[in-house]
């Protein structure tokens, strides 16, 4: 009998500690144990068979995480929704994946009831409370015997179906196999030295695949231990630090962090790594972090659809604004977004991957899925980025955010970091909005530091010297803040869709 993830993700002694809560809960891998086996039995009651979607719509707890096991063990398909997902995605996610078993918090019951009876695909609502206390999946689960036969499930069965962001239409289901994530998991503990003496301050979602598997499967297969936070909250991550070995993080936390008195070499001395991802942290962070703390973070770049694909090293060289080079195991190469002919080092273009950490293809999307890979097995990721000499890896952007400008192309990416470094600039995005003469104008929305004073004219003409003409904005925004997505990421669409009018209808 053998669960390839399962198994190899709870094969930890039961007396070690797997998380600690800032409350004062303290869960070893023998109660994670337990409560899989507890959880996995009642999620069978409740109709789960082999390769049925549970899906989970409730706030962070070590219980919703636990789930997620649970539903692995049962050998079903785990499927994580953002709580923050309107009724309207709500309805689309339930129709789409038809889960067995719907879980959300107690107070949303009758809603989520509704919701499944209106999906018509049948299903059971079961509920679980953030305290780790209510519900009626832990009022089942409670006091049941330890043991459940874990379902068999083999390296190519699915363990999971994660939801893109999906910016432009409708969302996808990622659909990510057994093998998927143990491989990737396995590779990320190897290179970066994740060991069982590890302690990683765990302040990211659980619905998002950073913090679900990235975080979460990487501790389980060494053995660590997390501090789970419910959210990233600065001052509750600085309490945390001293404590720990290692920080996982979007580009946000560093930059919120970094204005933090207490983030320091005192509080950090015990972190041995700090890490960033899934979405660009700015080299001025990058440099901030380590003017205070001496830590050099180290970035990785990968996406909901390939697990992590490239990372900097733990020795050697962490250069600022690249991903690193590839994983072992994971191909990575560079082609002409039109043709697909594969490109020589130094030239921008579409990132493609293969590997074992490469998904299985969209759920119920069987066009989608073959129109994103090539015949020989590359994923097109949708990013466009160029590969050094060193062979590092630097992201200039996702394809649908290129501008095309009086036939021009023009990499955002090359234009923010020429605004970036300007005297007074905190941060800006790049867009390009219909433009009636250029196709598309350039565009950038900028960010002043705190107390700078900031004009159009004086950043374009700073710009004079630096960029070609055509790359240069013709206008500049000046606004207070870039609107985000939980993961740190600039929501350009909605840049696009608010100052779509600015060049004329
Ligand atoms: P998600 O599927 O939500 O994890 O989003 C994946 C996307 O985030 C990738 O396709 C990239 O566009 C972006 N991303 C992830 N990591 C990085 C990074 N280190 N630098 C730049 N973009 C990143």
């Amino acid at each position: 009998m053998s669960n390839v993830l399962f198994d190899a993700l709870t094969a930890t002694a039961a007396e070690r500690l797997w998380l600690e809560t800032p409350d004062g809960r303290r869960l070893g891998y023998g109660d994670l144990y337990r409560l899989t086996a507890q959880l996995a039995q009642v999620l069978v009651e409740a109709g789960v068979r082999p390769g049925d979607r549970v899906a989970s719509n409730v706030e962070k707890s070590p219980e919703a995480l636990a789930l997620y096991l649970a539903v692995v063990r049962a050998g079903g398909v785990y499927l994580p929704l953002n709580t923050a997902y309107t009724a309207t995605e709500l309805a689309y996610f339930l129709g789409d994946a038809a889960p067995a078993v719907f879980v959300t918090d107690p107070s949303r019951q009758g809603e989520a009831e509704g919701r499944v009876a209106a999906a018509g695909t049948g299903g059971q609502v079961l509920t679980l409370g953030v305290d780790g206390r209510s519900g009626s999946l832990l009022a089942a689960a409670e006091g049941r015997t330890p043991d459940f036969e874990t379902v068999d499930r083999g390296p190519d069965d699915l363990a999971a179906i994660l939801y893109t962001s999906g910016t432009t239409g409708r969302s996808k289901g990622a659909m990510l196999s057994h093998r998927n994530l143990l491989s990737n998991a396995r590779l990320l503990k190897d290179f970066w030295r994740f060991t069982a003496d590890d302690v990683l301050v765990h302040a990211l979602p659980i619905y998002h695949t950073h913090g679900l598997f990235v975080a979460s499967n990487i501790l389980a297969l060494a053995g660590g231990s997390m501090i789970f936070l419910p959210r990233f909250e600065a001052g509750a991550v600085l309490d945390a630090l001293p404590r720990a070995t290692t920080l996982m993080g979007v580009p946000t936390f560093y930059t919120r962090l970094v204005r933090e008195a207490r983030f320091n070499r005192e509080t950090t001395a015990h972190l041995r790594l700090m890490i960033s991802g899934s979405a660009p942290l700015l080299a001025q962070t990058h440099a901030e972090v380590e003017a205070l703390t001496g830590h050099r973070v180290l970035e990785r770049y990968g996406m909901t659809e390939t697990n992590m694909n490239t990372s900097n090293p733990c020795e050697g060289a962490r250069i600022a604004g690249t991903v690193g080079p590839p994983l072992p195991g994971v191909d990575l190469r560079i082609t002409d977004p039109e043709t697909g002919a594969v490109l020589p080092t130094g030239q921008i273009g579409m990132i493609e991957v293969r590997g074992e950490n490469v998904f299985r293809g969209y759920w119920r999307q069987p066009e989608k899925t073959a129109a994103e890979f090539r015949a020989d097995g590359f994923f097109i990721t949708g990013d466009l980025g160029v590969i050094g000499e060193d062979g590092y890896v630097t992201i200039v952007g996702r394809g649908k955010d290129l501008i095309i400008t009086g036939g021009f192309n023009v990499y955002p990416k090359e234009v923010e970091e020429a605004i970036d470094a300007l005297p007074g600039v905190l941060e800006s995005a790049v867009i390009g909005l219909p433009h009636p003469d250029f196709g598309e104008g350039v565009t950038a929305v900028v960010v002043a530091a705190p107390g700078a004073e900031l004009s159009e004219k004086g950043i374009l003409a700073a710009l004079e010297g630096q960029l070609a003409a055509f790359k240069r904005p013709k206008r500049v925004l000046l606004v207070e803040s870039l609107p985000r997505n939980a993961m740190g990421k600039v929501q350009k669409a909605h840049l696009r869709e608010q100052h779509g009018g600015l060049y004329g209808p």
